[in-house]
């Protein structure tokens, strides 16, 4: 007996059979004694399909944010509304909420939204009243009572958020694999299940590429210690338990790859090379909301700097106004390129911090099978390369080919 919060992905809630599957899984839990929380996604492709309605309608132009989040979260209003109607059609009791409906509250930063609070009170006099309490995942409303969206895969950070204020024994992610694995099994067909993995590895796959969970919801788990337990809706398997670390996790050195398909590296060259300048940029990216990766700088003979840093292509829009601020702002010298079609290979594991060859072992693996890489950046417990779009998933095969992934290590 506990308080469990499940949290179902858009496949596992696609159509009217799915949502049932998903309600049956809630009741089973309340009906062993535990009082249940259900967070929903969108149903399938919803939130994709609005975004493409969006661009349709707003061609020319950059949809507003405000507006855009305004759409984005009828996708989980839907879900929410079905999934109690599925619990009431079993004769169970349940009640659905939107995210202000629960006080969720945000920063403004629409489309990208911090969680600031939740009012847990009116969730558990529902849980008290032997309800299962439904929520929509991925939105939040400002103190001024505008709806907002945690960013894509926000269902994520919902989950866990409402499973640390509310203490929640277990959040239990349900989506269309079995778990994490050392891999996009889509992509490596040999990627293995990995049983336990630790938050700083999964926040670094997450980070790299890994869609399964979103990087955000990661780090909140880690920072309240909240577990979660990866799992599939379509099968009772166990899942991944994302944990903290323990010592004997540090024998596995590599513990999984990730691959970030569509990247863009910004580059401005002819920057003055003055202290601060850096700082001034980066802030007035982080301003804009954008994650940077990968920077580089090198200073010339002529005190100029040339500065690169990657972005997801979904940002293009976002960092091209602030990098022609930018630009224009140092001077006439100072110049932007845009290089499209890039990708991020990595392989991610706590145990690199007290083993060595990893890099050099994944360079001669990509070079063996003629991958050239572009820029190298390493944490103590990643190593990523930056290639073409194209070498993406080849790369990927290629690195979990060259650590032997597939083969369980005790
Ligand atoms: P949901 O809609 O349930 O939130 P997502 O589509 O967001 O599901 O995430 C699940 C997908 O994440 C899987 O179908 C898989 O292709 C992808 N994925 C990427 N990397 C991994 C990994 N290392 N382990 C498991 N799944 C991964
Ligand atoms: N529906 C949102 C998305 O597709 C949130 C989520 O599914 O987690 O990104
Ligand atoms: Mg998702």
């Amino acid at each position: 007996m506990g308080l469990i919060v499940q949290k179902f992905g858009g496949t596992s809630v696609a159509d009217a059979e799915r949502i049932h599957r998903a309600a049956n899984r809630a009741i089973a839990a309340a009906e062993k004694g535990n009082q249940v929380v259900v967070v929903v996604s969108a149903m399938g492709e919803t939130t994709d399909e609005l975004i493409r309605l969006a661009r349709e309608v707003c061609k020319d132009c950059v949809p507003p944010k405000r507006e855009m989040d305004q759409l984005l979260v009828t996708g989980e209003q839907v879900t929410i509304a079905l999934m109690a109607m599925a619990i009431h059609a079993q004769g169970k009791e349940a009640i659905s909420f939107t995210g202000g409906q629960i006080g969720l509250v945000t920063d403004n930063a629409f489309s990208k939204a911090r969680i600031q609070s939740i009012n847990k009170q009116r969730i558990f006099e529902q849980l008290e009243g032997g309800k299962i309490v439904i929520i929509a995942g991925f939105q939040g409303i400002t103190p001024e009572g505008d709806v907002t969206t945690l960013g894509r895969g926000g269902s994520n950070a919902t989950l866990v958020a409402i499973g640390a204020v509310l203490e929640a024994d277990v959040c239990e992610n349900y989506t269309d694999v079995d778990g994490i694995y050392t891999a996009d099994p889509r992509i490596v067909k040999k990627a293995r299940k990995i049983d336990r993995i630790s938050y700083d590895e999964m926040l670094e796959l997450s980070g790299l590429g890994a869609s399964v969970l979103q990087t955000r919801a990661v780090e909140f788990a880690k920072k309240y210690n909240v577990p979660i337990h990866v799992r599939n809706s379509q099968n009772d398997n166990p899942g991944t338990w994302i944990v903290a670390e323990t010592p004997n996790m540090e024998h596995i050195v590599v513990s999984g790859a990730a691959l970030k398909k569509d990247l863009i590296r910004v580059g401005i060259k002819n920057v003055p090379d003055h202290p601060g300048i850096a700082a001034t940029i980066f802030g007035d990216i982080a301003s804009a909301n954008i994650v940077v990766d990968d920077i580089i700088q090198n200073v010339m003979d002529d005190n100029t700097a040339n500065i690169s840093f990657t972005v997801e292509h979904g940002d293009l829009d976002d960092i091209k106004p602030v990098v022609d601020r930018i630009t224009k702002a140092l001077g006439p010298g100072t110049k932007a390129a845009y290089v499209s079609d890039l990708a991020k290979v990595s392989v991610v594991g706590v145990g690199m911090r007290t083993h060595t060859g990893v890099a050099q072992r994944m360079f001669k693996a990509l070079a063996d099978a003629k991958v050239n890489i572009q820029n190298i950046t390493t944490s103590e417990i990643k190593i990523s390369c930056i290639i073409s779009r194209e070498d993406g998933p080849k790369a990927l095969q290629i690195v979990h080919d060259a650590f032997e992934l597939e083969k369980a290590k005790t």
